[in-house]
């Protein structure tokens, strides 16, 4: 049932998200990004389609929110080469394989697992395969993110990823790490710690870097 209430938290929460999404998308502007703020995951797919050429090979790193917004799948129907690792054998050569390709694909897409109000942008990965990629690989690199990623600082960044965002994607990938049982970082030495390469990218640089800001709760 949706009450009165709710509906006027989620006008103001609304229009919250946009106006936090159109100060990140100016800053990251400013930072020498292609930035753009949408409302819904169903526009963020029309601005990924829009800046992936004809014929382009995509590249893309595991990602929940690229997931979300069914982007791999929509490529792939419009007759795109997709390299991602997600669906392959976790254990197999061929997965490690289909990251090495996917370095040198076209375009490359990702999540991010947090970005600061002044617009740098922090992954991290535990291959590296993803913040590899996004450092020196595809000339073209599309960043996709939810609203529930932006955050103050980059010491509230970092906290967000090691405190929130690898606790739970342990979690949703299984993992026998103690933040999965915890939900807080123990810095541990387990088998399948997934936290192993930090990234803060500063500043867009060389190449070809946008970022679509989605005015949903995306990802972890
Ligand atoms: S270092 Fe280990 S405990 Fe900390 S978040 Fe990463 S996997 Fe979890």
């Amino acid at each position: 049932m949706t009450t009165p209430a709710d509906k006027s938290a989620e006008k103001a929460l609304k229009k919250y998200r946009r106006l936090g999404g159109e100060d990140l998308v100016a800053q990251l502007r400013a930072l020498g990004y292609d930035a753009v703020y949408v409302p819904t995951r169903e526009k963020a797919l029309e601005e990924i389609l829009a800046r992936v050429p004809a014929g382009a090979k995509v590249g893309a790193g595991g990602s929940l929110t690229l997931g979300q917004i069914g982007a791999l799948e929509a490529l792939r129907e419009r007759g795109h080469e997709v390299l991602s690792p997600l669906g392959a054998d976790p254990s197999s050569e061929e997965k490690t394989a289909m990251r090495r390709r996917a370095l040198t694909a076209d375009v490359f897409l990702t999540g991010v697992n947090a970005v600061t109000a002044d617009g740098e942008i922090v992954n991290l990965d535990g291959t590296g395969n993803r913040v590899a990629a996004t450092c020196f690989g595809p000339g073209r690199v599309i960043y996709v993110l939810g609203i529930n990623k932006l955050t103050g600082d980059l010491e509230e960044a970092l906290s967000r990823v090691r405190n929130f965002a690898a606790p739970a994607n342990a979690m949703r990938l299984g993992l026998d790490t103690p933040c999965a049982d915890t939900g807080f970082c123990h810095d541990c030495d387990s088998e399948g710690r997934i936290c192993n390469r930090l990234v803060i990218h500063l500043r867009a640089g060389r190449g070809e870097h946008s970022v679509i800001v989605v005015g949903e709760e995306l990802g972890l």
